[in-house]
């Protein structure tokens, strides 16, 4: 893995280190990360529980502070940046999808849908995020509250959102852990096809050995160290996806 830091990645990592303090004392999450991915390219991270692939997702995603080393999102150093100026950057270049969908309960699909791009500013932005939710197939379901969606539902209307803004980078921590093995598989036809057709970046976690395969390249996250996957899986991952047959069955 590069640690020759590129000005024309898409995330650009370079010594990357993440402690926080626990009342056990200091707990070092991420140990020295070099990443280098291009823009359009998709990467999967695999790696057991605990293993710190959210915590990286936060760094990448100038959600979260490290505590050494750096990162360049597009191009830009994130540790210059103050705490707007990181908003500012997030809202321009990165959208997230999570395993629990997370959209506000309050707004119905469309207006989860619009909301980012009515904060950014877009005019149209009720049009775009019909056109949005007509991409992912769900034109019949406008008016509907999450709460009134099924768990694929909801996670179409995450994608319709976070397509919307046309996003550099789109970070999916586990999209399909929730969902059962047809609607996994549905979710992430829509978020393949969507990426290539944008040319996003896309960094998804999942446990789902099938998914990441779908990626261009497959990374794991051991203790905080994160390796470019050689050859058969760990049998960390066996376990991992005996995990997700318990889910699903
Ligand atoms: P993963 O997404 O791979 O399951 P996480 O990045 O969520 O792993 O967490 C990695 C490890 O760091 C876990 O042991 C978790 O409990 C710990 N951790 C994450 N954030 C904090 C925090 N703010 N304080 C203490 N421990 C944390
Ligand atoms: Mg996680």
């Amino acid at each position: 893995m590069s640690n020759v830091v590129s000005k024309n990645s898409a995330i650009n990592v370079v010594n990357l280190e993440k402690s926080v303090t626990t009342q056990e004392g200091s707990l070092t999450i991420l140990k020295g990360i070099n990443l280098d991915v291009k823009q359009g390219e998709s990467v999967a991270i695999l790696g057991p529980s605990g293993s710190g692939k959210s915590t990286l997702l936060g760094l990448l995603a100038a959600l979260d502070t490290p505590t050494a080393g750096e990162i360049w999102l597009d191009g830009e150093a994130l540790s210059p940046l103050n705490e707007e100026q990181k908003a500012a950057l997030r809202k321009q270049k990165v959208s997230f999808i999570f395993q629990s969908f997370m959209l506000v309960d309050t707004l119905t699909a469309l207006e989860n849908v619009m909301l980012p791009a009515e904060l950014a500013g877009v005019n149209n932005a009720k049009e775009k995020a019909e056109a949005m939710l007509g991409r992912v197939g769900l034109s019949h379901r406008l008016t509907h509250l999450p709460k009134q969606l099924s768990g694929g539902e909801q996670q179409r209307v995450a994608i319709a959102r976070a397509f919307i803004c046309e996003p550099k980078v789109l970070f999916a921590d586990e999209p399909t852990g929730n969902l059962d093995s047809v609607n996994g598989h549905k979710i992430a036809d829509m978020l393949f096809e969507l990426n290539q057709e944008s040319h996003t970046t896309l960094i998804l976690v999942t446990h789902d050995l099938q998914l990441a395969k779908r990626c261009q390249r497959q990374l794991v996250m051991d203790n905080g160290h994160l390796q470019e996957e050689l050859g058969a899986p760990q049998p960390h991952n066996v376990n991992d996806n005996l995990e997700l047959s318990a889910k699903e069955a």
